[in-house]
């Protein structure tokens, strides 16, 4: 546990939304889009997603929890993820500049920059993906890259779209560092802007991802669809900074790979400190299974899906270990369903302080930002079980232990977590009536 000499600055994590990661998924939606003021369009209509999770065909035991959202959401937590975002298996070439600005010029290596977010970056993503993403950074370019204009010329501020300081951003962009890259070798690209342009993240967060955005400039051929920018240093003075201030980064990736964002204008309350792409402030977290999943991370042997009546028994091994059933899902319909996994302390979870069955639900029909996922709590108003800086304590300690029941009445559904042995398996038993 960390001493706590900032505790009451912690209340200020509640950040307003990052207006981030504008996709869509398909031509139907260019005209919802475009009035949305995005206009940024995925490339076809099909449902090439990344990885495995693409192959599974709707008629297998799983097809009633691959549930996806109403075309118009931009980004949803539907299963399969859709074309247009960076693959999230594989080898994954992560193309990493250092930018600075003549009003603002970089201080310091351009490569210690880059080393506040490296290699823990690839790290955390090799340890996540179970080694089923090898996240490989480069850069080509040592030094800072200086753009032409000053930072306050492109009129970035909190929730500034892509058009124009963006995409003249990216066009220079691309325009300095076109002799030294060819961005048709790698797969996103993430743009480490100097500390010292424009507001601290304590006060301001800028840090933003376009994803999926195929009208984004075109460099060697290709649109640069896929990138992060971060900005500033998210230290909020608890003096871990050196440890988890890099996790900005894997939050920022995590929309290239098409995950929306889970925490709400309200702050992180919906899923706590449950994913990255909830709270990437403080100790380090790991993903929830259903993001796992829809990675491509799980296969689908580690799932199951509870979608038939009476009582069925399922065990689930600690999601932060390899290997193992790691999700079980219970759909309500074809757009959400409630999520069953085994959270411990290990792997990425650092910050776990009542290991058990997390419950939540996942809604594919609500969009990045607005409360796509939501984790039922099973000690409400309890305060938590963590004094961990910048960690929603409310939820800490919303796992199920054995015991414990989960229950939807009105649905007819009960989880009842029935057990846990020695090794760490947990038994789960889903009724439906
Ligand atoms: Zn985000």
């Amino acid at each position: 546990m960390q001493p706590q000499p900032e505790r009451s600055r912690n209340r200020r994590r509640i950040r307003p939304r990052r207006v981030a990661a504008l996709a869509s998924v398909s031509a139907l939606t260019l005209a919802v889009s475009a009035s949305a003021g995005t206009g940024h369009l995925a490339p076809g209509g099909t449902a090439a997603g990344a990885g495995p999770v693409a192959a599974l065909d709707r008629s297998s035991t799983l097809g009633p929890c691959l549930i996806n959202g109403h075309p118009a959401v931009q980004m949803s937590e539907g299963i399969p993820t859709p074309g247009g975002y960076a693959r999230s298996t594989g080898t994954v070439r992560a193309l990493t500049v250092m930018v600075d600005f003549p009003d603002a010029p970089g201080q310091g290596k351009a490569m210690d920059r880059f080393h506040e977010f490296f290699p823990q970056t690839r790290k955390w993503f090799r340890t996540s993906s179970y080694g089923r993403l090898d996240y490989r950074p480069s850069t080509p370019i040592q030094d800072w890259l200086r753009m032409p204009k000053a930072f306050l010329d492109y009129g970035i501020d909190r929730g500034a779209p892509f058009d124009p300081g963006y995409r003249e951003l990216v066009q220079d962009i691309i325009a300095a560092a076109d002799a030294k890259v060819d961005f048709r070798d790698y797969d996103l690209l993430n743009v480490l802007v100097t500390p010292n342009a424009g507001p601290s993240a304590l006060d301001t967060v800028l840090s933003v991802t376009f994803a999926g955005n195929a009208d984004a400039p075109v460099a060697d051929g290709v649109p640069v669809a896929n990138a992060s920018f971060v900005y500033s240093r998210q230290d909020d003075g608890s003096g871990t900074y050196d440890r988890t201030g890099y996790r900005v980064l894997p939050h920022e990736n995590g929309h290239v790979f098409g995950l929306p964002d889970l925490y709400t204008q309200e702050g992180g309350g919906a899923v706590g400190h449950w994913d990255i792409m909830s709270e990437d402030w403080g100790a380090n977290n790991d993903l929830l299974g259903w993001h796992k999943w829809k990675l491509g991370w799980l296969d689908a042997g580690q799932i199951s899906c509870a979608s038939g009546t009476g009582t069925a028994e399922f065990t689930l091994t600690p999601l932060a270990r390899p290997g193992g059933r790691k999700l079980v899902f219970v759909p309500l319909d074809a757009r959400t369903g409630y999520a069953l996994e085994l959270r411990t302390r290990e792997g990425n979870d650092e910050a776990v302080c009542r290991p058990g069955i997390l419950v939540y639900r996942v809604d594919a029909d609500i969009d990045t930002g607005m409360g796509p996922v939501t984790v039922f709590d099973s000690r409400e108003d309890s305060g938590g079980c963590t004094r961990s800086p910048n960690v929603h304590a409310e939820l800490s300690d919303a796992t199920f232990t054995p015991g414990e029941t989960f229950k939807d009445p009105a649905r007819k559904i009960s989880v009842e977590v029935a057990s846990a042995d020695v090794s760490g398996t947990y038994r789960v038993r889903v009724t439906r009536g």
